[in-house]
Protein backbone atom coordinates (compact mmCIF):
# COMPACT_ATOMS: atom_id res chain seq x y z
CA UNK A 1 0.00 0.00 0.00
CA UNK A 2 1.14 3.52 -1.01
CA UNK A 3 0.87 6.77 1.28
CA UNK A 4 -1.57 7.71 -0.52
CA UNK A 5 -3.65 4.84 -0.37
CA UNK A 6 -5.74 5.33 2.69
CA UNK A 7 -6.29 2.17 5.07
CA UNK A 8 -9.14 0.44 4.94
CA UNK A 9 -10.95 1.77 8.19
CA UNK A 10 -10.80 -0.96 10.90
CA UNK A 11 -14.60 -1.76 11.90
CA UNK A 12 -15.59 -0.45 15.44
CA UNK A 13 -16.74 -3.61 16.99
CA UNK A 14 -19.68 -3.26 19.49
CA UNK A 15 -18.36 -3.61 22.84
CA UNK A 16 -18.79 -7.02 24.77
CA UNK A 17 -21.75 -7.00 27.26
CA UNK A 18 -20.49 -8.43 30.62
CA UNK A 19 -21.90 -8.96 33.88
CA UNK A 20 -19.97 -10.25 36.92
CA UNK A 21 -21.49 -12.23 40.16
CA UNK A 22 -19.50 -11.89 43.07
CA UNK A 23 -17.94 -8.34 41.74
CA UNK A 24 -16.64 -7.42 44.81
CA UNK A 25 -14.91 -10.42 45.60
CA UNK A 26 -11.19 -11.30 44.61
CA UNK A 27 -12.02 -12.40 41.30
CA UNK A 28 -14.89 -9.98 40.23
CA UNK A 29 -11.95 -7.36 41.42
CA UNK A 30 -9.60 -8.83 39.22
CA UNK A 31 -12.11 -9.15 36.64
CA UNK A 32 -12.84 -5.72 36.74
CA UNK A 33 -9.06 -4.68 37.05
CA UNK A 34 -9.08 -6.23 33.24
CA UNK A 35 -12.14 -4.83 32.43
CA UNK A 36 -11.57 -1.52 32.90
CA UNK A 37 -7.76 -1.25 31.25
CA UNK A 38 -10.16 -1.39 27.79
CA UNK A 39 -13.47 0.44 28.86
CA UNK A 40 -14.40 0.93 24.89
CA UNK A 41 -14.23 -2.90 24.61
CA UNK A 42 -16.68 -3.96 26.89
CA UNK A 43 -20.27 -2.68 28.30
CA UNK A 44 -20.58 -4.44 31.95
CA UNK A 45 -24.96 -5.00 32.38
CA UNK A 46 -25.06 -6.48 35.78
CA UNK A 47 -22.79 -6.51 38.84
CA UNK A 48 -23.32 -7.95 41.89
CA UNK A 49 -21.99 -8.31 45.27
CA UNK A 50 -22.99 -9.95 48.67
CA UNK A 51 -23.58 -7.84 52.01
CA UNK A 52 -20.93 -4.69 50.92
CA UNK A 53 -23.45 -1.73 49.55
CA UNK A 54 -20.33 1.06 49.13
CA UNK A 55 -18.19 -1.26 47.47
CA UNK A 56 -20.95 -2.62 44.92
CA UNK A 57 -21.97 0.95 44.19
CA UNK A 58 -18.39 2.47 43.96
CA UNK A 59 -17.44 -0.56 41.17
CA UNK A 60 -20.93 0.06 39.74
CA UNK A 61 -20.18 4.10 39.03
CA UNK A 62 -16.95 3.30 38.04
CA UNK A 63 -17.63 0.66 35.25
CA UNK A 64 -20.58 2.40 34.36
CA UNK A 65 -23.09 -0.68 35.29
CA UNK A 66 -26.59 -1.04 34.17
CA UNK A 67 -27.71 -3.01 36.87
CA UNK A 68 -26.37 -3.59 40.55
CA UNK A 69 -27.43 -6.25 42.59
CA UNK A 70 -26.86 -7.36 46.46
CA UNK A 71 -27.63 -10.72 47.38
CA UNK A 72 -28.60 -9.33 51.31
CA UNK A 73 -32.01 -7.29 51.00
CA UNK A 74 -30.51 -5.27 54.80
CA UNK A 75 -28.33 -3.39 52.07
CA UNK A 76 -30.53 -2.28 49.69
CA UNK A 77 -31.12 1.40 51.19
CA UNK A 78 -27.49 1.87 51.32
CA UNK A 79 -26.79 0.69 47.96
CA UNK A 80 -29.92 2.99 46.55
CA UNK A 81 -28.90 6.08 48.27
CA UNK A 82 -24.97 5.44 46.37
CA UNK A 83 -26.32 5.19 43.35
CA UNK A 84 -28.98 7.58 43.45
CA UNK A 85 -28.87 10.16 40.44
CA UNK A 86 -26.56 7.96 38.85
CA UNK A 87 -29.24 6.30 36.13
CA UNK A 88 -27.70 2.92 37.10
CA UNK A 89 -30.63 0.41 38.38
CA UNK A 90 -30.46 -0.92 42.22
CA UNK A 91 -32.11 -4.16 43.23
CA UNK A 92 -30.90 -6.78 46.38
CA UNK A 93 -32.33 -10.04 47.17
CA UNK A 94 -32.42 -13.37 45.53
CA UNK A 95 -34.91 -13.23 42.65
CA UNK A 96 -32.58 -9.67 42.01
CA UNK A 97 -29.61 -11.85 42.20
CA UNK A 98 -31.38 -14.59 39.78
CA UNK A 99 -31.85 -11.18 37.39
CA UNK A 100 -28.97 -10.11 37.22
CA UNK A 101 -27.64 -13.13 35.45
CA UNK A 102 -30.22 -13.37 33.43
CA UNK A 103 -30.22 -10.26 32.16
CA UNK A 104 -28.98 -10.46 27.86
CA UNK A 105 -24.88 -10.67 28.05
CA UNK A 106 -22.36 -11.87 25.92
CA UNK A 107 -20.29 -13.43 29.16
CA UNK A 108 -20.60 -13.94 32.76
CA UNK A 109 -18.07 -14.47 35.36
CA UNK A 110 -19.82 -16.79 38.15
CA UNK A 111 -17.47 -15.74 41.22
CA UNK A 112 -19.95 -15.61 43.79
CA UNK A 113 -18.32 -18.05 46.80
CA UNK A 114 -19.69 -21.75 47.84
CA UNK A 115 -23.27 -23.27 46.65
CA UNK A 116 -24.68 -19.70 47.18
CA UNK A 117 -23.81 -19.08 43.84
CA UNK A 118 -25.48 -22.31 42.06
CA UNK A 119 -28.94 -20.75 41.25
CA UNK A 120 -27.50 -17.77 39.59
CA UNK A 121 -24.81 -19.63 37.81
CA UNK A 122 -27.41 -22.19 36.69
CA UNK A 123 -29.41 -19.25 35.48
CA UNK A 124 -26.14 -17.38 33.62
CA UNK A 125 -26.10 -21.25 31.77
CA UNK A 126 -29.48 -21.76 31.01
CA UNK A 127 -29.76 -18.11 29.32
CA UNK A 128 -26.87 -19.44 27.24
CA UNK A 129 -24.80 -16.87 28.25
CA UNK A 130 -20.76 -17.62 27.62
CA UNK A 131 -19.83 -18.62 31.39
CA UNK A 132 -16.60 -18.27 33.22
CA UNK A 133 -16.81 -20.23 36.19
CA UNK A 134 -14.86 -19.65 39.09
CA UNK A 135 -17.61 -20.45 41.95
CA UNK A 136 -16.00 -24.62 41.80
CA UNK A 137 -18.71 -25.02 44.51
CA UNK A 138 -21.14 -25.67 41.54
CA UNK A 139 -19.38 -28.80 40.49
CA UNK A 140 -18.39 -30.15 43.18
CA UNK A 141 -22.24 -29.86 44.97
CA UNK A 142 -24.03 -29.85 41.90
CA UNK A 143 -22.03 -31.47 38.98
CA UNK A 144 -23.72 -33.70 37.35
CA UNK A 145 -27.27 -31.17 37.04
CA UNK A 146 -24.65 -28.45 36.12
CA UNK A 147 -23.14 -30.12 33.26
CA UNK A 148 -26.58 -31.37 31.42
CA UNK A 149 -27.83 -28.02 31.77
CA UNK A 150 -24.00 -26.76 29.61
CA UNK A 151 -24.97 -29.50 27.34
CA UNK A 152 -28.68 -29.10 27.03
CA UNK A 153 -28.31 -25.07 26.18
CA UNK A 154 -25.30 -25.60 24.45
CA UNK A 155 -23.53 -22.75 26.95
CA UNK A 156 -19.79 -22.50 26.78
CA UNK A 157 -18.12 -23.12 30.02
CA UNK A 158 -14.72 -21.65 30.63
CA UNK A 159 -12.57 -22.28 33.62
CA UNK A 160 -11.32 -19.64 35.75
CA UNK A 161 -9.31 -21.98 38.23
CA UNK A 162 -6.12 -21.74 37.56
CA UNK A 163 -5.59 -25.32 37.06
CA UNK A 164 -8.29 -25.93 35.16
CA UNK A 165 -8.00 -23.07 33.16
CA UNK A 166 -4.45 -24.27 32.56
CA UNK A 167 -5.58 -28.11 31.47
CA UNK A 168 -7.80 -26.55 29.02
CA UNK A 169 -4.93 -24.77 27.43
CA UNK A 170 -2.58 -28.01 27.48
CA UNK A 171 -5.22 -30.58 26.70
CA UNK A 172 -6.65 -28.35 23.74
CA UNK A 173 -6.51 -29.89 20.37
CA UNK A 174 -5.52 -33.21 21.47
CA UNK A 175 -8.45 -35.70 21.63
CA UNK A 176 -9.97 -37.00 25.01
CA UNK A 177 -9.11 -40.79 24.81
CA UNK A 178 -5.43 -39.74 23.77
CA UNK A 179 -5.12 -37.94 27.44
CA UNK A 180 -4.03 -40.41 29.86
CA UNK A 181 -3.86 -38.38 33.07
CA UNK A 182 -4.29 -34.97 34.29
CA UNK A 183 -2.07 -33.67 37.18
CA UNK A 184 -3.72 -30.55 39.35
CA UNK A 185 -0.84 -29.26 41.18
CA UNK A 186 -1.21 -27.51 44.60
CA UNK A 187 0.92 -24.87 46.61
CA UNK A 188 1.03 -26.94 50.08
CA UNK A 189 -0.55 -23.74 51.78
CA UNK A 190 0.44 -22.12 54.60
CA UNK A 191 1.15 -25.02 56.51
CA UNK A 192 3.13 -27.49 54.03
CA UNK A 193 5.54 -28.18 56.79
CA UNK A 194 3.60 -27.51 59.90
CA UNK A 195 3.35 -30.85 61.85
CA UNK A 196 -0.15 -32.03 62.97
CA UNK A 197 0.54 -31.00 66.65
CA UNK A 198 1.47 -27.20 65.29
CA UNK A 199 -1.64 -27.06 62.98
CA UNK A 200 -3.88 -28.04 66.06
CA UNK A 201 -3.12 -24.58 67.25
CA UNK A 202 -3.61 -22.67 64.01
CA UNK A 203 -5.15 -19.60 63.95
CA UNK A 204 -7.46 -18.47 61.47
CA UNK A 205 -4.90 -15.35 60.77
CA UNK A 206 -1.95 -18.36 60.10
CA UNK A 207 -4.38 -19.75 58.04
CA UNK A 208 -5.70 -16.92 56.21
CA UNK A 209 -1.25 -15.91 55.21
CA UNK A 210 -1.19 -18.02 51.78
CA UNK A 211 2.33 -17.90 50.73
CA UNK A 212 1.80 -17.35 46.98
CA UNK A 213 -2.00 -16.49 46.22
CA UNK A 214 -3.99 -13.42 47.18
CA UNK A 215 -7.56 -14.81 47.44
CA UNK A 216 -10.87 -14.72 49.30
CA UNK A 217 -10.98 -16.10 52.93
CA UNK A 218 -12.91 -19.28 52.05
CA UNK A 219 -10.45 -20.67 49.21
CA UNK A 220 -7.75 -19.33 51.42
CA UNK A 221 -8.52 -21.66 54.54
CA UNK A 222 -9.66 -24.53 51.71
CA UNK A 223 -5.86 -23.94 50.38
CA UNK A 224 -4.47 -24.16 53.83
CA UNK A 225 -6.31 -28.11 54.35
CA UNK A 226 -6.20 -28.90 51.13
CA UNK A 227 -9.50 -29.29 50.89
CA UNK A 228 -9.03 -26.68 47.76
CA UNK A 229 -7.45 -29.39 45.95
CA UNK A 230 -9.57 -31.82 46.73
CA UNK A 231 -12.62 -29.24 45.51
CA UNK A 232 -10.61 -29.14 42.22
CA UNK A 233 -10.18 -33.05 41.45
CA UNK A 234 -14.54 -32.81 42.27
CA UNK A 235 -14.04 -29.94 39.82
CA UNK A 236 -11.80 -31.40 36.78
CA UNK A 237 -13.55 -34.49 37.04
CA UNK A 238 -17.28 -32.84 35.79
CA UNK A 239 -15.83 -30.38 33.81
CA UNK A 240 -13.15 -32.46 31.87
CA UNK A 241 -15.22 -35.83 32.26
CA UNK A 242 -12.40 -37.38 33.27
CA UNK A 243 -13.03 -40.81 35.62
CA UNK A 244 -11.15 -40.72 39.33
CA UNK A 245 -8.35 -42.54 38.33
CA UNK A 246 -7.30 -40.12 35.61
CA UNK A 247 -7.30 -37.14 38.07
CA UNK A 248 -3.94 -36.42 40.69
CA UNK A 249 -2.59 -34.09 42.77
CA UNK A 250 1.02 -33.16 43.22
CA UNK A 251 2.74 -30.45 45.44
CA UNK A 252 4.57 -27.73 43.75
CA UNK A 253 5.43 -25.13 46.57
CA UNK A 254 6.32 -22.61 44.08
CA UNK A 255 2.57 -22.05 42.41
CA UNK A 256 4.36 -21.74 39.05
CA UNK A 257 3.49 -24.98 37.04
CA UNK A 258 -0.48 -25.36 37.36
CA UNK A 259 -1.40 -28.26 35.16
CA UNK A 260 0.36 -31.55 33.99
CA UNK A 261 -1.32 -33.19 30.68
CA UNK A 262 -0.03 -36.32 30.43
CA UNK A 263 -0.41 -37.40 27.01
CA UNK A 264 -0.57 -41.35 25.07
CA UNK A 265 2.46 -41.08 23.65
CA UNK A 266 4.55 -40.45 26.83
CA UNK A 267 4.42 -36.12 26.33
CA UNK A 268 3.42 -34.08 28.84
CA UNK A 269 2.33 -30.50 28.69
CA UNK A 270 2.07 -28.27 31.37
CA UNK A 271 1.18 -24.71 31.66
CA UNK A 272 2.86 -22.06 33.49
CA UNK A 273 2.94 -18.70 35.02
CA UNK A 274 3.74 -16.68 38.10
CA UNK A 275 0.55 -16.84 40.28
CA UNK A 276 -1.69 -14.18 39.42
CA UNK A 277 -5.15 -15.10 38.90
CA UNK A 278 -5.51 -12.42 36.13
CA UNK A 279 -3.49 -15.04 33.61
CA UNK A 280 -6.80 -17.37 34.12
CA UNK A 281 -9.53 -15.17 34.18
CA UNK A 282 -7.59 -13.16 30.94
CA UNK A 283 -7.95 -16.76 29.01
CA UNK A 284 -11.59 -17.11 29.79
CA UNK A 285 -12.45 -13.48 28.80
CA UNK A 286 -10.44 -13.75 25.57
CA UNK A 287 -11.01 -17.48 24.63
CA UNK A 288 -10.87 -18.46 22.08
CA UNK A 289 -7.95 -15.34 21.85
CA UNK A 290 -5.25 -14.25 24.09
CA UNK A 291 -5.18 -10.89 25.29
CA UNK A 292 -2.49 -8.42 26.80
CA UNK A 293 -2.38 -8.53 30.47
CA UNK A 294 0.28 -6.35 31.72
CA UNK A 295 1.15 -8.80 34.65
CA UNK A 296 4.73 -10.04 35.92
CA UNK A 297 6.40 -12.41 33.64
CA UNK A 298 8.18 -15.39 34.70
CA UNK A 299 11.79 -15.83 35.00
CA UNK A 300 13.01 -19.47 35.36
CA UNK A 301 16.65 -18.39 35.90
CA UNK A 302 15.56 -16.20 38.80
CA UNK A 303 13.64 -18.91 40.27
CA UNK A 304 16.53 -21.23 40.18
CA UNK A 305 14.21 -24.09 41.14
CA UNK A 306 10.71 -25.59 40.88
CA UNK A 307 10.05 -28.61 43.12
CA UNK A 308 7.31 -31.05 43.39
CA UNK A 309 5.99 -33.83 45.80
CA UNK A 310 3.54 -36.16 47.02
CA UNK A 311 0.84 -34.91 49.21
CA UNK A 312 0.47 -36.10 52.66
CA UNK A 313 -2.97 -37.43 53.58
CA UNK A 314 -2.26 -38.05 56.98
CA UNK A 315 -1.14 -34.46 58.21
CA UNK A 316 -4.32 -32.98 55.08
CA UNK A 317 -7.22 -35.38 55.63
CA UNK A 318 -9.45 -33.19 53.81
CA UNK A 319 -8.14 -34.34 50.64
CA UNK A 320 -8.59 -37.96 51.29
CA UNK A 321 -12.19 -37.40 52.20
CA UNK A 322 -12.67 -35.47 48.92
CA UNK A 323 -10.65 -38.47 47.19
CA UNK A 324 -13.61 -40.72 48.83
CA UNK A 325 -16.52 -38.60 47.93
CA UNK A 326 -15.14 -38.33 44.03
CA UNK A 327 -15.09 -42.64 44.00
CA UNK A 328 -17.94 -42.87 46.13
CA UNK A 329 -20.39 -40.23 43.39
CA UNK A 330 -23.79 -39.69 44.16
CA UNK A 331 -24.56 -37.11 46.27
CA UNK A 332 -21.06 -37.49 48.38
CA UNK A 333 -19.64 -34.00 46.38
CA UNK A 334 -23.03 -32.00 48.24
CA UNK A 335 -22.73 -33.05 51.59
CA UNK A 336 -18.54 -32.50 51.61
CA UNK A 337 -19.08 -29.33 50.06
CA UNK A 338 -21.63 -28.37 52.46
CA UNK A 339 -19.99 -29.86 55.38
CA UNK A 340 -16.70 -27.84 54.37
CA UNK A 341 -18.61 -24.71 53.79
CA UNK A 342 -19.95 -25.01 57.47
CA UNK A 343 -16.79 -25.89 59.02
CA UNK A 344 -14.81 -23.41 57.62
CA UNK A 345 -16.78 -20.64 58.52
CA UNK A 346 -16.71 -21.88 62.55
CA UNK A 347 -12.86 -22.22 61.97
CA UNK A 348 -13.15 -18.44 60.85
CA UNK A 349 -15.15 -17.33 63.55
CA UNK A 350 -12.74 -18.85 66.11
CA UNK A 351 -15.47 -21.11 67.11
CA UNK A 352 -13.23 -24.87 66.25
CA UNK A 353 -10.07 -25.24 65.94
CA UNK A 354 -7.65 -26.22 62.51
CA UNK A 355 -7.85 -29.69 62.28
CA UNK A 356 -11.52 -29.70 63.20
CA UNK A 357 -12.38 -29.21 60.10
CA UNK A 358 -11.60 -32.08 58.29
CA UNK A 359 -13.08 -33.82 61.24
CA UNK A 360 -16.46 -31.85 61.04
CA UNK A 361 -16.60 -33.00 57.10
CA UNK A 362 -15.93 -36.50 58.01
CA UNK A 363 -18.33 -37.00 60.81
CA UNK A 364 -20.33 -35.12 58.44
CA UNK A 365 -20.04 -37.94 55.71
CA UNK A 366 -20.44 -40.57 57.78
CA UNK A 367 -23.57 -38.78 59.44
CA UNK A 368 -24.79 -38.67 55.85
CA UNK A 369 -24.54 -41.94 54.25
CA UNK A 370 -28.45 -42.02 53.61
CA UNK A 371 -28.21 -38.72 51.69
CA UNK A 372 -25.03 -40.06 49.67
CA UNK A 373 -26.97 -42.28 47.88
CA UNK A 374 -29.61 -39.81 46.68
CA UNK A 375 -29.31 -39.09 42.98
CA UNK A 376 -30.98 -35.56 42.48
CA UNK A 377 -32.73 -34.52 39.54
CA UNK A 378 -32.53 -30.58 39.75
CA UNK A 379 -31.27 -27.93 41.39
CA UNK A 380 -33.44 -28.00 43.94
CA UNK A 381 -33.40 -31.79 45.05
CA UNK A 382 -29.26 -30.54 45.49
CA UNK A 383 -30.08 -27.62 47.39
CA UNK A 384 -32.00 -29.91 49.58
CA UNK A 385 -29.59 -32.15 50.53
CA UNK A 386 -27.27 -29.08 51.02
CA UNK A 387 -29.72 -27.56 53.85
CA UNK A 388 -29.78 -30.83 55.27
CA UNK A 389 -26.15 -31.73 54.95
CA UNK A 390 -25.76 -28.37 56.66
CA UNK A 391 -27.99 -28.63 59.30
CA UNK A 392 -25.65 -32.25 60.38
CA UNK A 393 -22.79 -30.75 60.55
CA UNK A 394 -23.92 -27.75 62.16
CA UNK A 395 -25.52 -30.56 65.13
CA UNK A 396 -22.16 -32.15 64.99
CA UNK A 397 -20.20 -28.53 65.20
CA UNK A 398 -20.53 -28.73 69.64
CA UNK A 399 -18.67 -31.80 69.74
CA UNK A 400 -15.86 -30.21 67.46
CA UNK A 401 -15.45 -26.84 69.61
P1 LIG B 1 -14.53 -13.72 47.82
O1 LIG B 1 -15.01 -14.10 49.16
O2 LIG B 1 -13.40 -12.75 47.72
O3 LIG B 1 -15.75 -13.13 46.98
C1 LIG B 1 -16.99 -13.79 46.89
C2 LIG B 1 -18.03 -12.92 46.23
O4 LIG B 1 -19.33 -13.54 46.43
C3 LIG B 1 -18.17 -11.52 46.84
O5 LIG B 1 -18.62 -10.62 45.87
C4 LIG B 1 -19.24 -11.74 47.91
O6 LIG B 1 -19.88 -10.55 48.29
C5 LIG B 1 -20.18 -12.66 47.16
N1 LIG B 1 -21.02 -13.47 48.05
C6 LIG B 1 -20.65 -14.07 49.21
N2 LIG B 1 -21.69 -14.73 49.75
C7 LIG B 1 -22.75 -14.56 48.92
C8 LIG B 1 -24.10 -15.01 48.91
N3 LIG B 1 -24.58 -15.78 49.90
N4 LIG B 1 -24.89 -14.65 47.88
C9 LIG B 1 -24.42 -13.89 46.88
N5 LIG B 1 -23.14 -13.40 46.83
C10 LIG B 1 -22.32 -13.74 47.84
O7 LIG B 1 -14.19 -15.07 47.05
P2 LIG B 1 -13.17 -15.29 45.84
O8 LIG B 1 -11.84 -15.60 46.39
O9 LIG B 1 -13.32 -14.20 44.84
O10 LIG B 1 -13.72 -16.65 45.25
C11 LIG B 1 -14.87 -16.74 44.46
C12 LIG B 1 -14.97 -18.14 43.89
O11 LIG B 1 -13.86 -18.36 43.04
C13 LIG B 1 -14.90 -19.24 44.97
O12 LIG B 1 -15.74 -20.29 44.58
C14 LIG B 1 -13.46 -19.68 44.93
O13 LIG B 1 -13.28 -21.03 45.33
C15 LIG B 1 -13.13 -19.50 43.47
N6 LIG B 1 -11.70 -19.27 43.22
C16 LIG B 1 -11.09 -18.17 43.72
C17 LIG B 1 -9.75 -17.94 43.48
C18 LIG B 1 -9.06 -16.70 43.97
O14 LIG B 1 -7.89 -16.48 43.63
N7 LIG B 1 -9.69 -15.84 44.72
C19 LIG B 1 -9.02 -18.87 42.71
C20 LIG B 1 -9.67 -19.98 42.21
C21 LIG B 1 -11.02 -20.17 42.45
MG1 LIG C 1 -7.17 -23.45 42.04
Amino acid sequence: MTATQSAPRAQAKAPRRISILGATGSIGESTLDLVGRDPQAYKVVALTGGKNAARLAELAILHRAEFAVLADPKGYADLKAALAGTGIEAAAGEASLLEAASRPADWVMAAIVGAAGLKPTLRAVRQGTATALANKECLVSAGSIFMAEVARHGTTLLPVDSEHSAALQAMTGTAPERIERVCITASGGPFRTWSLQQMAAAEPEQALAHPNWSMGPKVTIDSATLMNKGLELLEAHYLFDLPPEKLDVVVHPQSIVHCLVYMSDGAVLAQLCCPDMRTPIAYSLAWPERMHVPNRRLDLAELGALTFEAPDLQRFPALRLAKEALAAGGSAGTVLNAANEVAVAAFLDKRIGFLAIAGLVEATLVACSDLIGLAPRSADDVLDIDTEARSRARGWLARFA
